[in-house]
């Protein structure tokens, strides 16, 4: 795409005519009212910047007290009494965020677009205006008892990169963009990751228009009424590099006292279905050899898909969450039972191999019990391996600043997984108490919080000049 093409793709602000500051939808109200405080900021005269960031130059460092208290701050807004957040997608709380974020991005002279799904792009100019940006960013979105760091810490550590880069007057070559990829959540819209899968081409935008709260109110109809509907297509273009950092929502890095996370993919998983047919009959009289009971297939097959997860450590995982007996009498031989089986694994081959090992035991135990059985995957996330230049540059990242890491996969969905399907992405995971979130307990801790996003400045840096 040549640089005219890539311009008129874009939105530029204009003129509030509530406050004269610019905005994208001077018909929409100046949030001024809703904040409290005026948050359209005009954005400062160009850069002029002159320095490159050698790799090598390991002194270069984020500043983690501004990062901080900006989480502090964007917490401020729709606050709970219990100390989380309450920012659904397209509330006003989420607008007031988006708004904020934007004010701030602007400050730090950065060009502001939306697209028509409102994933917000805040980019600072590269010295060659015709390479694809490295972009980073993830959501502000939170759940209705949500915390402080989830999604918003991706957002701001990309911000705090973009100031760091601006304090020391350094130029990279790309563009750099910090994205806000709206309805992450999927709590108030029923569709988790929502804007990058329109962005990525994974989910059609009049479907996702189409999503409607317990109110009834649609998408499109809210992204109007906050005014986020951008005017450019929520289409992905040439992209360098896509990373997302993100606290790890589990315990693993925790328990391994490691600051950093290097992310190489997220994992492959599925739900299934069983259900086997007995034959219902009285527990004293029938001799156990002339049963037909689908508890002896269970206890036949239960041992052998744990085993089968034991020689899969340490990334397998197995549950077995729901087990319904029918009718669910002690004293009768079940005519039927249902149970669900849950199996995850990073790596395709192990995975399909416990799969397929499942499938086996299951009704190879059923057979020999004479009990029919039925399985179904009712559910299924296919695994995301990240691009390997985008690893090694967090690996990278890594070595230059000494901070203490270990390599693992998510184990939850994230913007990042739409994002590889369609650019070169990875993530940089940091610790989170206790591995709690989707909580208002969620915490993490400021010198987890500056390591993450000292590792994304250095990753960036690193991918620039590759
Ligand atoms: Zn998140």
């Amino acid at each position: 795409m040549d640089v005219e093409g890539a311009r008129s793709q874009y939105q530029l602000a204009e003129q509030c005519r509530a406050c004269g500051i610019e905005v994208f939808d001077p018909d929409v109200s100046c949030i001024t009212a809703a904040g409290g405080g005026p948050l359209h900021v005009p954005a400062p005269a160009a850069r002029s910047s002159s320095r490159n960031l050698s790799v090598s130059n390991n002194s270069v460092r984020i500043d983690g007290e501004r990062l901080w208290s900006r989480l502090m701050s964007m917490s401020e807004i729709g606050a709970t009494p219990a100390g989380g957040c309450n920012r659904r997608a397209l509330t006003d709380e989420d607008r007031a965020g988006r708004e904020l974020l934007m004010s701030w991005c602007r400050d730090a002279g950065c060009e502001i677009r939306l697209d028509a799904i409102g994933n917000i792009f805040a980019r600072r100019a590269g010295r060659n205006s015709k390479l694809p940006p490295v972009i980073t960013g993830s959501h502000l979105d939170t759940q209705p008892t949500g915390g402080k760091f989830d999604g918003v810490f991706g957002v701001l550590a990309g911000l705090e990169v973009i100031e760091t880069l601006n304090d020391h007057d350094i130029e990279t070559d790309h563009p750099l963009e910090v994205v806000v990829w709206t309805n992450e959540e999927g709590c108030r819209f029923d569709t988790a990751m929502m804007g990058s899968a329109v962005w990525a081409g994974a989910m059609p935008i009049e479907a996702a228009y189409a999503l409607a709260d317990r109110d009834g109110r649609q998408v499109e109809q809210e992204l109007v009424r906050i005014g986020h509907k951008g005017k450019i297509a929520a289409r992905a273009g040439p992209v360098r590099a896509a990373f997302e950092a993100h606290i790890e929502q589990g315990p693993i890095l925790e328990s391994a006292n490691k600051p950093i996370g290097i992310v190489t993919g997220v994992q492959h998983m599925s739900r299934h279905r069983i259900v086997i047919e007995g034959k219902e009959t009285h527990a004293g009289p029938s001799p156990m050899e002339t049963r037909k009971d689908p508890m002896m297939a269970l206890a036949d097959f239960l041992p052998k898909l744990y085993a089968m997860a034991e020689r899969n450590r340490p990334h397998a995982r197995l549950t077995i969450g729901y087990i319904h007996a029918i009718p669910g009498s002690s004293n009768t031989v079940p005519g039927q039972l249902e149970l669900t089986v849950d199996i995850r694994h990073p790596e395709k081959t192990a995975y399909d191999g416990m799969i397929a090992g499942f499938r086996e035991h299951v009704s190879s135990a059923c057979e020999k019990r004479s009990t029919p059985v039925r399985m179904e995957c009712f559910w299924e996330a296919p695994g995301v391996e990240f691009d390997g230049d985008c690893i090694n540059a967090v690996r990278k990242a890594v070595e230059t600043t000494g901070y203490d890491s270990m390599e693992l996969y998510s184990g939850a969905g994230h913007d990042a997984c739409n994002l590889s399907a369609v650019v070169p992405t990875s993530m940089i995971f940091i610790p989170c108490e206790g591995g709690l979130s989707h909580n208002e307990s969620e915490n993490a801790k400021p010198e987890h919080v500056e390591a993450g996003c000292n590792v994304l400045l250095h990753a960036i840096v690193v991918i620039d000049g590759i």
